[in-house]
């Protein structure tokens, strides 16, 4: 191989393990990537030091799958080849078949997360096999800290067949700043969370695609979010998001982000409480949390 051609080669992978070497000794923020993965959800989180979780995974057909097709390439662009966790909201085929395609791109996990709705889901168990990971069920309110994010998993309490209403809700707090994560709750799961979150959130990753059966004015006067996230697919066939959830969220003074039109969002959170948007389309924000709120989580 001429050394032109080596060069070419070497420098990409030097620029990666760069980057990845930055963010696990100097970066202490928060990073959240919304992808745009169409009609479905699919979002990782990078931690103060650079551990990873990646929340859902997008959906496919038979014949395409959003987890080869998007997020391996993604991953790997940005030097990820294992992820220290996987979080699997429910079994929805738009949240939980990309996991799939990930697994066959070898792309390792520690851990997986997930809810009581994947009791006896074949998906789960056939995720195991290839992943060889550990796994951590969540079936009641739980709390804890990661690398100086606070987290809490919020399963909705509710006994339903519906595994929207089942899915696995997640806040995040850092720097004063909260981010919650709500899958594809609707009325009954928002209701079920609601009296455990104690305080307004920063950024609501908006519930089922922005479905007029979520994101409820109860839900909204619980959580009062000053940026939310919808992650839907263009011309998606079930409308979504639902005008009725875009005029709530305007009435409560939230900016609206859409993956069909403004494609991945990405959140960033310094330590200090400073949170900045930005978008395949351009900036989209920033806000400052108060740093009296630095204790207050959910
Ligand atoms: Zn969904």
């Amino acid at each position: 191989m001429k050394v032109q051609n080596l060069l070419l080669v070497l420098l990409p992978c030097a620029l990666i393990l760069g980057l990845r070497l930055h963010e696990r000794w100097f970066c202490s923020d928060l990073r959240i990537l919304f992808f745009d993965v169409g009609q479905g959800d699919a979002a990782l989180v990078t931690l103060p030091g650079g551990s990873t979780l990646l929340v859902d995974s997008g959906g496919g057909t038979r014949h395409w799958n959003m987890g080869k097709a998007v997020l391996f390439k993604e991953l790997t662009r940005k030097g990820i080849l294992r992820l220290d966790a996987i979080l699997m909201t429910h079994p929805d085929a738009d949240h939980a078949r990309g996991f799939l395609g990930l697994a066959e791109g070898h792309i390792e996990t520690r851990e997986l997360w997930y809810s009581s709705a994947f009791q006896n889901d074949k998906r789960l168990s056939d995720l195991f096999l290839r992943t060889q990971s550990r796994g951590r069920p969540f079936s009641k309110i739980t709390g804890w800290n990661w690398k100086g994010v606070e987290f809490k998993a919020l399963p909705p309490q509710v006994s339903t067949p519906k595994t929207n209403n089942r899915s696995l809700a997640l806040g995040l707090a850092y720097g004063g700043c909260r981010i919650l994560f709500t899958a594809d709750i609707e009325e009954d799961g928002e209701k079920a969370i609601a009296p455990f979150l104690h305080s307004p959130v920063h950024v609501l990753k908006v519930g089922h695609h922005g479905s007029k059966t979520s994101t409820t004015t109860h839900f909204l006067n619980r959580t009062r979010p000053q940026l939310a996230v919808i992650s839907s697919g263009k011309k998606n066939r079930y409308g979504h998001p639902h005008s009725s959830v875009l005029k709530r969220l305007s009435l409560f003074g939230t900016d609206i982000f859409r993956t069909d039109f403004h494609g991945f969002v990405e959140i960033t959170v310094t330590k200090d409480g400073r949170l900045f948007c930005d978008s395949f389309e351009g900036k989209c924000g920033k806000l400052k949390c108060s740093a009296s709120e630095k204790l207050a989580l959910f």
